[in-house]
């Protein structure tokens, strides 16, 4: 993987921009017409060319967010990856509960594996799966998905 490349492919972003410049021309002559006329049958399809636009906007705003949130999720792993295990000296603790390899802190909004580098420095505790998913918590991203991806490749 190439870190120094961009986020997001530029073609993309361009359409998402042009597809947003879209919705907000299609916002504001909508607006502009319907404003102008009394009758709110008459306003009725300018109306709806602004809801197009609003549409549009959304449309771009979620597929960049999805995007970049998905290139970001690459990075890290690749990132962590590369990190060797010895660059963080035990200064942090896990404290396992009974069957839990699954940890969390509180207020945290997903759970990982207790050797996860996203939980080092963080005062987290171990629980089953059960007892994260009923605190609202959602597996991590990095550490639960490389595993499941991994044990999916096995034969
Ligand atoms: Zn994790």
């Amino acid at each position: 993987m190439n870190v120094t490349s961009p986020v997001l492919p530029a073609r993309g972003v361009r359409f998402c921009f042009a597809l947003v410049t879209l919705g907000w021309v299609a916002m504001v002559v909508g607006w502009y017409e319907a404003a102008g006329r009394v009758r709110v049958e008459d306003q009725l399809s300018w109306t709806v060319l602004s809801v197009g636009g609003v549409s549009a906007v959304a449309l771009a705003t979620v597929t960049l967010v999805l995007a970049a949130r998905g290139r970001v999720e690459e990075r890290l792993r690749f990132l962590l990856a590369s990190m060797e295990e010895d660059d963080y000296p035990a200064s942090w603790t896990v404290t396992v509960e009974g069957i839990g390899t699954l940890v969390a802190a509180e207020g945290m909004a997903r759970y990982h594996l207790a050797s996860c580098r996203l939980t080092h420095g963080k005062p987290v505790r171990g629980m089953d799966r059960l007892a994260h998913e009923a605190a609202g918590r959602r597996p991590c991203g990095v550490c639960l998905r490389a595993t499941s991806a991994a044990t999916a490749a096995r034969p």
